[in-house]
């Protein structure tokens, strides 16, 4: 299951309690559904929890549930309603004007209160609203086909304190949220702290992953270069040797080029430790670097 899937389940067992906010949740779920005309509304989710929710959140904001007809197609549910009769109720215990154009817009006195205003977010995210799992992304949205909708969200959204960003995707709006935190507040507010809780998680172990991912990086580029580095001088020195040239070296070339054969891949500063007489390990790498140098020489000359 989904990390999206997973809050709606954990969202739908967070009923709203008071009337108001039972409404408010009720309009959230019905404006963000598959489709809302005036005489039928129809939910398409993969949360098998929602028919469940919606009778809860029906009988406290209307005192009783409508027959909602479900039906399964592997994992996607679809919930609708066409009855006139409860379309009508449902529309007037939110306050919209039942008449034959309907236009799909938030009904402002439906989501006065704080209260109201986080089960309408939550009613809104259950039918319309999706978060990317955060080992990807950080990403919450709620989707609409509805641009009045997506602009009023918005707006209270920003009324809200939290301002979120908006996109048109094709005949879709979306109006979303980026970065850990702000979507660990609005998953709290809306009632998911489990889900939140979880991002911080994840959040904080992807951290951690990164900063070990960049020093062992940074310690293999180094032991990489080491080995190279011992790779060319231990190459320099065999030439040396074949081209009778070694002996002729002065006494301190030598010491270092021993030290080399001795210890082929170890990094400078190991190096310097094993070596007798004591030297620094600039000393040693001025040594070995010279070495170097004459075999390029001596390379040079052979051309
Ligand atoms: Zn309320």
């Amino acid at each position: 299951m989904s990390f999206s899937a997973n809050i709606k389940k954990e969202l739908s067992r967070a009923a709203s309690a008071r009337t108001c906010c039972a409404r408010a949740e009720l309009c959230g779920i019905l404006l963000f559904a598959s489709s809302l005309e005036r005489s039928s509304v129809r939910i398409q989710t993969h949360n098998p929890l929602l028919l469940k929710h919606l009778g809860i959140v029906c009988e406290r904001a209307m005192g009783y549930t409508p027959s909602w007809s479900a039906s399964v197609t592997g994992s996607r549910h679809t919930i609708s309603l066409d009855d006139p009769g409860d379309m009508e109720r449902i529309f007037s215990v939110l306050g919209y004007e039942y008449r034959d154009q309907l236009v799909l817009h938030l009904n402002a006195p439906l989501v006065e209160d704080d209260c109201c205003r986080a089960a309408f977010l939550r009613g809104a995210f259950l039918t319309g609203g999706y978060v990317t799992d955060p080992e990807r992304d950080y990403s919450l949205e709620f989707t609409t086909t509805h641009a009045v909708l997506s602009r009023e969200l918005y707006a209270l959204l920003c009324d809200m304190g939290m301002p979120p960003k908006t996109a048109k995707r094709r005949y879709t709006n979306v109006v979303y949220f980026k970065g850990s935190e702000a979507i660990e507040e609005i998953l709290t507010l809306m009632g998911a702290p489990r889900a939140a809780m979880s991002i911080m998680e994840t959040k904080v172990i992807k951290d951690v992953r990164n900063t070990i991912n960049r020093k062992v990086n940074c310690e293999t580029a180094n032991l990489l270069r080491s080995v190279e580095n011992g790779n060319i001088q231990l190459e320099a020195i065999a030439a040396l040797k074949a081209a009778g040239r070694y002996e002729e070296l002065p006494i301190r070339l030598k010491e270092a080029a021993e030290l080399r054969e001795r210890f082929p891949d170890a990094p400078l500063s190991e190096l310097a430790q094993n070596a007798d007489p004591p030297i620094t390990k600039s000393g040693l790498n001025h040594r070995l670097k010279k070495i170097e140098q004459l075999y390029s020489e001596m390379r040079g000359e052979g051309k």
